[in-house]
């Protein structure tokens, strides 16, 4: 389900999230933070970088502070995986509409992208999945992933969407045994969205 409000993090910084995500990590203490998030949200400036209400940004900053957390939880399982699935939003396509020439097949169901764009960050992504060995899929919904998972035995996943998707979908591997390793969305609105490409870098690089 998408969040019923739009933002644009560009702009925050991510290394400030990652700190504070590391030290709760590492204090074992992220479930008490809730009541610092809002404090973290206004340190980041979230709100006058984003235009969102305080509620929201806080919303938002305990989201990702999880997936970061939960990142870092998985990490070692995850490093021991060899067969691995890549899992794309469609949102990210350059195009949403014909120009777009991936293919889409329904008995996966996932797209394929069909290299229309260099500059398409869902072109891009793919292109890095598959050097670094993984099977990519492009998802019009998080509703894909079992449909996917029957048929392969991946061992272990990336995704790459907004968190709110990343966390149901971590939801569900959780309850396969299955490790992940999460990319958010630092742009959401269900199109034309962007992703760090450097972080889903980073993480297929372990
Ligand atoms: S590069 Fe791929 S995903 Fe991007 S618009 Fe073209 S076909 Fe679609
Ligand atoms: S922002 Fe993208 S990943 Fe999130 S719900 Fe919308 S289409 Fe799905």
């Amino acid at each position: 389900m998408p969040y019923k409000f739009s933002f644009d993090m560009s702009r925050v910084s991510k290394s400030i999230f990652r700190g504070f995500a590391r030290a709760a990590y590492e204090k074992n203490m992220h479930r008490k933070v809730g009541r610092n998030m809002r404090d973290l949200a206004e340190k980041l400036k979230i709100c006058e970088l984003t235009g969102l209400d305080i509620s929201d940004a806080s919303m938002l900053v305990e989201d990702l502070v999880d997936l970061y957390v939960r990142n870092l939880i998985e990490k070692e399982k995850f490093l021991k995986t060899k067969r691995r699935a890549l899992f794309l939003s469609h949102c990210s396509r350059k195009y949403m509409d014909h120009r777009c020439q991936a293919r889409f097949d329904p008995k996966v169901p996932s797209y394929y992208c069909a290299q229309c764009s260099p500059d398409c960050l869902i072109n891009r992504a793919t292109a890095l999945g598959k050097e670094r060995g993984c099977d990519v899929y492009v998802l019009p919904g998080g509703t894909c992933i079992p449909q996917i998972l029957e048929k392969t035995p991946y061992e272990g996943i990336v995704g790459v969407a907004c968190s709110q998707e990343l966390k149901e979908g971590g939801e569900y591997l959780k309850s396969k045994n299955l490790p992940g390793q999460a990319v958010f969305l630092v742009k959401n609105g269900c199109a034309n969205t962007r992703f760090n490409i450097k972080s889903l870098e980073k993480i297929l690089r372990k």
